[in-house]
């Protein structure tokens, strides 16, 4: 049994973030993690964070951020959320700076800021293409710093929950229950607060920009126990996934500069954001290249152009060379001399664990952060920059609230229930270890992820959505017929892939049924059969909580302060 007063989940930006927050408010902190943090998916962000520091336009104000934000959004971000994360930005990205983040610096010295989609201003502050990769390292510095204890190659194999002895009628996160991958044993880590911080949910789909661990594990297992799913319908996909790989071609490609052209070579988006063009919210471009393809203006196979030539080799060097890198090796084709065959890719999760601008989830003692969580500041589509800046700010909000709430409610010690969660967790893995299967489960995992690619796309309607539902309904059905081709317990991939696949499947499930339920168009979730944003019924956020029955779909209200909802023109 390992004994810390707050147990972050996930060592990615929110991850550590959030542990730096809790070490310095004096809390005995350890991060558990998959991977070692540097490899989280955080460190695969290249284009950038946003901030409104007004280097590159003195007229951008945390206002305009926040505005553009929630327009952004689609008006569904609650907008005291949205108002807390750009007044936070800039002292966030200049703490950055200062424990040593490389940015980009303009000519006079100062951070260089590129202009993103839907942004209204130059606000995202960059490191080459790599930004992900140098706040990554940044921020885990300053774990080691503070000496925050890590027990990487952890996968988390369910929260542990229990009674709370002041409120006995209340339930309280504990700690949770992981297998060492390497040593092969199942371990208890006890808490009084668990932050959750286990990134995104991309890996249900088949086609996505996001690393293999981006399974989503973490919102399925506190969605298990009790805490509610918000917005899961809202699914991003970027513009610009690698034709064939699917590898994210940064937004950055086009702030530098870049044109999307179909095969006639025509710069579209014209016909579709007149005065933004390529850098129109991802939604906007999303839905413009895949209309571009299915009209049959795309190339055959299905992919347009992400044209970089006029921008020069200088610039692409400096500003971009880890895209071109990416293309020449997985495209064969060299920015500089010849366009980017792209496509729309799955790319990011909007929705995630219902929580606060503290992370605080209804779930007492369980806190979340980073893409696994819903605050909700990006609302029906996220803005490019937002997420890495989401991470920071409400990373730190997050391990703030929980070294507070682990100070205030010290843990009583009660290992019975650990004892439980883990012959639960090896009744389980006897299970799959048990008698002939009857299933694969990489075929499983295939066809969720045709179906989600195919039927929960960036368009969408009520037939593919009810085959999207029933299908994955089937799924669920043969998951039991699935069983290890391996016993031992040591770097068992098999047995943690067929883990995985079980929460996925849960998340398609909630994803599709949100979406089926979601008669509009709004954001990401684009419904040919609803085409219109219906503020009147849908101005809401839609909540799923685990039943034994399927996910039960409940709503609540936007908050909104000052912005109207209005139309939105770009
Ligand atoms: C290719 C790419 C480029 C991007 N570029 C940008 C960008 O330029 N700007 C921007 O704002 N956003 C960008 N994003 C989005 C942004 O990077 C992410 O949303 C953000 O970094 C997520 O951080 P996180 O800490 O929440 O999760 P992650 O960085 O994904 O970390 C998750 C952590 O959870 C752990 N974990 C997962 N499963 C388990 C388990 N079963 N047991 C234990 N631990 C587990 C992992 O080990 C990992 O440490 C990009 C995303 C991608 C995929």
């Amino acid at each position: 049994m390992y004994t810390h007063q707050i147990l972050v989940v996930g060592g990615g930006l929110a991850g550590c973030r959030a542990a730096v927050a809790a070490a310095d408010l004096g809390a005995n902190v350890a991060i558990l993690s998959r991977v070692h943090p540097v490899r989280s998916h955080s460190g695969a962000a290249q284009g950038g964070i946003n901030g409104a520091l007004g280097t590159a336009d003195p007229k951008d104000s945390p206002e305009a951020h926040t505005y553009f934000t929630i327009k952004g959004s689609d008006f569904l971000a609650d907008q005291d959320a949205v108002q807390t994360m750009c007044q936070e930005a800039p002292s966030r990205i200049i703490e950055m700076e200062h424990w040593g983040a490389p940015f980009s610096r303009m000519e006079d010295g100062r951070i260089a800021q590129r202009p993103f989609g839907g942004a209204g201003f130059p606000r995202t502050c960059f490191s080459a293409d790599k930004t992900g990769h140098v706040l990554m390292h940044t921020l885990f510095e300053q774990c080691l710093k503070r000496q925050v204890q890590v027990y990487e190659e952890r996968h988390i194999l369910s929260l542990v929950v229990d009674q709370d002895p002041k409120n006995p009628a209340a339930r309280r996160a504990r700690g949770v229950i992981a297998l060492h991958m390497t040593e092969g044993k199942l371990e208890s880590y006890r808490a009084d607060a668990v932050i959750m911080a286990t990134g995104g949910a991309g890996r249900i789909y088949r086609k996505t920009t996001n690393a293999h661990v981006n399974t989503g594990i973490g919102m399925a297992l506190a969605y298990w126990k009790g805490a509610p799913l918000e917005d899961m319908e809202f699914v991003q996909f970027h513009p610009t996934g690698l034709f064939g790989t699917n590898i994210l071609i940064s937004e950055g490609a086009r702030a530098e500069g870049g044109y999307l052209k179909n095969k006639d070579g025509e710069r579209f988006m014209k016909r579709y954001a007149e005065k933004f063009m390529e850098l129109a919210p991802r939604d906007i471009v999303a839905r413009a290249i895949a209309t571009e393809i299915n009209e049959g203006r795309g190339y055959p196979g299905g992919y347009v152009h992400l044209d970089l030539t006029h921008v020069g080799r200088e610039r692409i060097e400096e500003r971009l060379p880890g895209i071109r890198d990416l293309s020449i090796n997985f495209a064969g084709v060299d920015p500089v001399e010849a366009p980017i065959p792209i496509q729309p890719s799955h790319h990011y999760t909007m929705g995630g664990i219902a929580c606060d601008i503290n992370g605080t989830t209804p779930l007492p003692g369980l806190y979340a952060c980073g893409e696994t969580a819903c605050v909700s500041v990006h609302g029906a589509n996220r803005l490019g920059g937002n997420s890495l800046l989401e991470t920071v700010v409400f990373g730190a909000r997050a391990g703030a609230a929980a070294a507070q709430y682990a100070k205030a409610n010290p843990t009583e010690a009660n290992g019975k229930i650990f004892d439980a969660e883990t012959q639960a967790a090896e009744k389980k893995i006897r299970g799959l270890g048990q008698g002939e299967a009857t299933e694969d489960y990489a075929a499983i995992k295939t066809e969720m992820g045709n179906t989600m690619d195919d039927q929960v796309q960036v368009f969408r309607n009520e037939k593919d959505l009810r085959r999207a539902l029933d299908k994955i309904r089937e799924l669920k059905g043969r998951f039991p017929g699935v069983r290890l081709r391996r016993k031992g317990l040591r770097y068992n991939l098999d047995l943690i892939h067929i883990l995985e696949l079980e929460a996925m499947l849960d998340l398609a499930e909630v994803i599709t049924l949100g979406a089926l339920a979601r008669t509009e168009s709004r954001g990401s979730h684009s419904r040919t059969d609803h085409p219109t944003r219906d503020d009147t019924h849908w101005l809401k956020h839609t909540l799923a909580t685990h039943t034994p029955q399927g996910p039960k779909l409940d709503y609540k209200p936007v908050t909104i302060t000052q912005w109207k909802p209005e139309a939105r023109v770009y």
